[in-house]
């Protein structure tokens, strides 16, 4: 191993570096945002109940919003949280048909995701509907079903 094959190889790393660095600092200079985290491994890992999981749901969802009737349609994202959009037009019907069934017992309760729970708040169609409210209420660290 002579002296000019190591100070080849570390001149190779030190130009990877470099160039590692001019590029994010060009991303920040352009304003771009850094990589987002994996939120699918997020959502994988969560626990019921978890004050912490609930807040980061919301503030993923708030983030990248989806159509609340869990068809996974992205949403236009609203500056102001209270126009937000909560669902793809015509999807509120498809959750009101679920949490009916879910009332009902032909579903199970994780037909409706923890976010649109966390989210029950905002539903237009729950002020109209309060008997589906039920379909929605979080049971903390239950997952029994009567
Ligand atoms: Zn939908």
């Amino acid at each position: 191993m002579s002296d000019a094959t190591k100070s080849a190889r570390s001149i190779a790393l030190t130009k990877a570096w470099a160039r590692r660095r001019a590029e994010t600092a060009a991303a920040k200079a352009a304003g771009l945002p850094t990589p987002e985290p994996n939120t699918k491994r997020n959502k994988s890992a969560r626990s019921k109940g978890n004050a912490e999981t609930t807040e980061n749901e919301i503030s993923n969802w708030e983030a990248r919003p989806t159509c609340l009737c869990g068809c996974g349609g992205e949403l236009v994202r609203h500056k102001n949280p209270i126009r937000q959009k909560l669902f793809i037009v015509g999807h509120d019907a498809r959750l009101k048909s679920t949490a009916a069934k879910v009332i009902r017992g032909e579903l199970p309760r994780t037909a409706i995701s923890n976010t649109t729970r966390e989210l029950r708040n905002r539903i237009g169609f729950l002020r109209t509907r309060p008997e589906l409210i039920a379909a929605f209420e979080i049971k903390q660290g239950s997952t029994q079903v009567k």
